[in-house]
């Protein structure tokens, strides 16, 4: 009898003290564990909540996540829980808890997850926690960085061998730290549980997915939320993933120390930008010099061989002799090789403002090529102009 009460009261009194589309059944089941939701406007910062007759709406992104990276989780947790199960035996085995960082690109309005981390070497796996190898996974990301600098750390995604499809107390003592230590403050957390006995229900809320035997559900944790959860529904795109690229972890492999070293130089050197181009055969640097305004592209085959440079200014390559190159050793590093081209550049074309008059021209000519481009398009039919 006091169970029935007990179950009445769940079914019908707390989903509508709580109108929010985006809250399951389920979610009421761990009451501690999940308890994102609050009427209680005082929970959250006044400038990230709205009021709509008397309900409380949290000022949350719009999340997208890349298809490829869903399936990549789905597979890795699949082979993770086949192998343990193995190695474990048949009655004992497959139950611990596995996951993966997520990156992907934070913006003012929405969250795109686009890769994966692997949880690293030296994680640890039981059965009600897993800890990433948090060095590995920083390591991994400052590659990524390189080629794609807005990518950052976004989120985690862990198994629940169990059946608890939200997020624990002690996940939340590690999230909210993470976000709260984080430079957007909100992060997005995926926890996956396996099919049971009866399989997965087939009806499932929003912000649930089912993917290759499993059942993903999304969380958001942040300042909006004032550090709770918040379930989040998803919006799965076709976008491309991002990873370290193969020829710049190959370079990494070879001169550990040197690429450590030399990059975090590049990156430091004052008015320079540094990024790696995407490439499958070469090592390609890219230095931009923001006050002389040019571009310093050094692409580089192995250690032995010479790397080639080349210096564009204004849209022209620029003819320099650049003395490391010609006296080229492993032991030059890409940094002395900007420093120098800088030093050459600097006398060539001293700090002086172009003449204001020079300046309105280009301005005309980057003008009328663009109203060329337009011309061109819209009477040879194509449709419309990029701008
Ligand atoms: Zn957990």
């Amino acid at each position: 009898m006091g169970i029935a009460v007990l179950l009445a009261v769940i079914y019908f009194v707390i989903p509508k003290k709580n109108k929010d589309k985006n809250m399951g059944f389920f979610d009421w089941l761990n009451p501690f564990d999940n308890r994102p939701y609050s009427d209680n406007p005082i929970d959250a910062p006044q400038h990230l909540i709205s009021h709509d007759r008397g309900v409380v709406h949290y000022a949350m992104p719009k999340l997208f996540v890349a298809e490829k990276c869903l399936n990549d989780i789905a597979d890795g947790i699949n082979t993770f829980s086949r192998q343990s199960s193995l190695k474990a035996g048949l009655f004992g085995g497959g139950s611990t808890e596995t996951g993966y960082a997520l990156i992907g690109v934070n913006e003012s309005d929405s969250i795109l997850i686009n890769g994966l981390l692997e949880a690293g070497p030296k994680a640890e796996y039981s059965y009600g926690h897993v800890k990433f190898d948090r060095d590995y996974q920083q390591e991994k990301l400052d590659k990524v960085q390189l080629v794609f600098p807005d990518v950052g750390h976004a989120g985690d995604v862990h198994l629940h061998p169990g059946s608890m499809n939200s997020c624990s107390g002690g996940d939340l003592t590690t999230d909210s730290g993470n976000v709260r230590a984080s430079a957007s403050k909100e992060m997005v957390f995926i926890i996956v549980t396996r099919a049971g006995f009866l399989g997965l229900p087939d009806r499932v809320d929003k912000h649930v997915l089912k993917i290759k035997g499993l059942q993903f559900n999304f969380y958001y944790l942040g300042e909006s939320t004032n550090y709770r959860y918040r379930p989040i529904v998803p919006q799965v795109v076709t976008a491309p993933t991002v990873a370290v690229l193969p020829r710049l972890e190959q370079y990494f492999q070879e001169h550990p120390i040197r690429a450590k070293l030399d990059f975090e130089a590049l990156k430091k050197l004052p008015d320079h930008d540094f990024s790696i181009l995407k490439s499958d055969q070469y090592l390609v640097l890219k230095i931009v010099n923001k006050s002389l305004g040019y571009r310093l592209v050094i692409k580089h085959n192995n250690g032995s061989c010479t790397p080639t440079c080349q210096v564009v200014r204004n849209g022209k390559v620029e003819s320099v002799s650049i003395e490391s190159l010609a006296n080229w050793n492993p032991s030059i590093w890409f940094t002395q090789i900007c420093i120098e081209v800088e030093k050459l550049m600097s006398v060539k074309y001293p700090k002086v403002k172009e003449p204001k008059n020079e300046r309105v021209v280009q301005a005309y000519q980057r003008q009328k090529s663009t109203r060329d481009f337009q011309y061109h398009q819209a009477i040879s039919g194509r449709g419309k102009s990029r701008r």
